[in-house]
């Protein structure tokens, strides 16, 4: 299996989208389990009824602690609107438990000192968590310098050659960082996204009006 990445390309890529649509800026939030707990909920739905969920759970719970030691039917009930309710409050209780025993209180701030790498390996021990939503919470988070790999990330960086054909998204992560400054990471992730929603789009991508061109070698081939 192919695990290249093609780091001149990486950096090529990155100075390309600056150029193109800016650095995004973006404060980590104050509230990282916060995050985690919405990360999770977001799984498999919409930002609106995600964010519909997680603003009823916050009204409902006074606290993380009420939330972990709910009736699970209660918490689920609350949370239904994000959809796969009773999967999604197990693994919040899961989640907080964890964090409660790893650390003493409802906290991610130790890993504001990790590595994305060794973030990622910690958050992915959460139940439901993924490389993607560790990497999320890290970055929009905690300020840790991850590259979250989603759809469109990976998508795009395949296309592009900046990773071989066969590397999976969740092997990409780790691989896109090793070749990009830290203080990259966060705008490189978004003006991915934005390309992916309007220029590199899944189906048809519009190749005759892309700030990547010069560098792609699908430019003109379609997807
Ligand atoms: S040239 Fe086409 S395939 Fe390549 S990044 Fe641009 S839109 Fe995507």
């Amino acid at each position: 299996m192919s695990l290249a990445c093609d780091g001149a390309q990486v950096r090529r890529i990155a100075a390309a989208l600056t150029a193109c649509y800016g650095t995004p800026q973006h404060t980590p939030s104050d509230d990282p389990v916060g995050e985690l707990v919405a990360t999770i909920l977001s799984q498999s739905t919409t930002d609106q009824q995600s964010g519909q969920a997680y603003r009823a759970l916050r009204e409902t719970f006074p606290d993380w602690a009420a939330v972990q030691h709910a009736p699970p039917e209660h918490l689920a009930a609350t949370i239904r609107g994000a959809g796969l309710a009773m999967r999604k409050a197990g693994r919040i209780q899961q989640a907080l438990a964890h964090l409660h025993r790893a650390h003493g209180a409802y906290t991610l701030e130790p890993l504001r000192a990790m590595s994305p790498a060794a973030g990622r390996a910690w958050l992915t021990r959460l139940p439901g968590v993924g490389p993607k939503t560790a990497s999320c919470v890290l970055v929009f988070a905690l300020g840790v310098p991850a590259i979250p790999v989603d759809t469109h990330v990976h998508r795009i960086a395949r296309r592009s050659a900046m990773i071989g054909p066969r590397v999976s998204a969740d092997q990409a992560h780790g691989l896109l960082e090793a070749e990009l400054a830290p203080q990259q990471a966060l705008a490189f992730h978004l003006n991915l996204i934005r390309h992916g929603k309007t220029v590199c789009r899944a189906l048809r991508p519009a190749c005759d009006r892309c700030p990547l061109a010069a560098y792609c070698p699908r430019h003109g081939v379609g997807p």
